[in-house]
């Protein structure tokens, strides 16, 4: 992809955990690039230091401190953006959680139901309220972040790895309907990144050996270009390029 930053001058941006990690960083880079970013996650101090940096660089921002546990408050930012926008121009649904690693019977039933509620309804359910609104969009698009844990779905990496596979179905079937219109969809692997969530699934490796979230979001911005033509695929970061799929033969 292109090293070239997106013009996107009186777009309006939407990142799901981007109080730290890859979607803070992405978030920012949206922002430089001219978006309003309409910033969402819980830790309502990691979206202030975001709305102080983006606003420093000459950015506007819009903090919205939500559990994305809490569905009706999903459906409540939908609303919101209707009344205030009309529309959306890029979806960015990051926000995740790794769960536990561990053998799937092994794995409680209160932490397999969190990482779904988070990574597939969570999703599912922005999907279903920002719809429209991209749709609304000269240009929409949606990115989603996943895994490649989606498909090489190592041992102990189950509940996660099934998250992050569904989250791919969802993409790809969204992208099927949507492919006769401006809105493009893909799915992103961001590839192994210095963030707390892979120190917790892998505490004994080196951060300093991984890509900062920065590096990352660099890399992954050209999604939200209005200039994409790339629909229904899994752009691969550490490649720098979109893969397709296919059917295990
Ligand atoms: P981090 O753990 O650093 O950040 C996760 C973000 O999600 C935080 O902003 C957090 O905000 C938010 N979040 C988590 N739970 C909730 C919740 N209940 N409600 C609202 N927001 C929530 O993760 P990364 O930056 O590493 O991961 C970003 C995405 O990239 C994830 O989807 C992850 O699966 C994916 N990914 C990451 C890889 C890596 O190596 N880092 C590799 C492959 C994929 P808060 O806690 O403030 O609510």
């Amino acid at each position: 992809m292109t090293d070239t930053k997106p013009d996107l001058k009186g777009r309006l941006a939407l990142v799901t955990g981007a109080s730290r990690g890859i979607g803070y960083f992405l978030a920012k880079e949206l922002a430089a690039c001219g978006a309003h970013v309409i910033a969402v996650a819980r830790t309502v101090g990691g979206l202030e230091e975001l709305d102080d940096e983006i606003k420093t660089a000459g950015g506007e921002a819009t903090l919205v401190p939500l559990d994305l546990t809490d569905m009706a408050g999903i459906d409540r930012i939908g609303g919101a953006i209707h009344e205030r926008w009309g529309k959306l121009d890029i979806m960015v649904a990051n926000a995740g959680i790794l769960g536990v690693i561990a053998p799937l019977g092994h794995v409680e039933a209160k932490v397999f139901e969190k990482v779904m509620n988070i990574n597939v309804t969570g999703t599912w359910r922005l999907i279903r309220t920002v719809d429209p609104l991209l749709r609304a969009s000269d240009a929409g698009r949606a990115i989603v972040m996943s895994s490649g844990a989606a498909h090489s779905a190592r041992a102990f990496w189950g509940p996660y790895a099934a998250s992050k596979a569904a989250v791919e179905a969802m993409a790809r079937s969204w992208a099927d309907e949507t492919k006769n219109m401006p809105l493009r969809v893909n799915s992103v692997n961001p590839g192994a990144t210095r963030t707390a969530m892979r120190a917790q699934a892998m505490p004994g490796e080196d951060p300093e050996t991984l890509p900062h979230p920065s590096e990352v979001a660099a890399k992954i911005l050209p999604l939200a270009s209005p200039e994409l033509t790339e629909t229904g695929l899994i752009f691969d970061v550490k490649k720098n390029h979109f893969t397709r799929y296919q059917m295990p033969q």
